[in-house]
């Protein structure tokens, strides 16, 4: 039921990651839902293997650096940078346990920013805790009660919460 998206909206709201792990649909119209996918379809159009999907996993590039395999997590801006480094040590944890040693970059094109996201012991740890939590609230039989944050005004869920 963990998805890397999943992981993702946990850090911001756990009513979302449950709707998001029980493939209840957002709002695709939302302009902010948009927005993010056109940036994603144009930035860095002739780097790496794209949109890469494996269980629970919907990788947005995978590159070469060297002799380093580079997994590519593309943002709208580092608003939610905690959220978008769990999700990378997710897939870098998934990864490796199917025997591909990578690194990790989130990359955002209209900052002109890239920050490094590296598993290891102290990150593993940190992760399979926040997974415990993860599937503990994924499993929930009824959604999370709605909270209304910041985020709800972008949030592809909002006409489902709050109309
Ligand atoms: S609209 Fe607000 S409460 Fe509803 S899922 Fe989005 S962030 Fe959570």
């Amino acid at each position: 039921m963990v998805t890397g998206s999943a992981v993702l909206s946990l850090t911001v709201c756990e009513r979302e990651a449950w709707l998001i792990a029980h493939q209840i649909e957002p709002d695709q119209s939302n302009p902010y839902l948009e927005v993010g996918r056109f940036i994603h379809q144009e930035s860095y159009p002739k780097r790496g293997i794209r949109e890469v999907s494996l269980p629970g996993m919907k990788i947005d590039m995978i590159f070469q650096q060297g002799k380093v395999t580079i997994v590519g997590e593309i943002k709208k801006s580092s608003k939610f940078l905690e959220g978008a480094r769990m999700q990378l040590l997710y897939y870098l944890y998934e990864l490796e346990k199917r025997g591909v040693k990578a690194s990790g970059k989130i990359m955002i094109p209209r900052e002109r920013k890239q920050v490094e996201v590296r598993l290891g012991e102290t990150e593993k740890e940190e992760l399979e805790k926040f997974l415990e939590k993860a599937e503990r609230i994924l499993s929930l039989p009824k959604v999370p009660e709605r909270k209304k944050t910041g985020f709800c005004r972008k949030c592809g869920y909002e006409l489902f919460c709050w109309s």
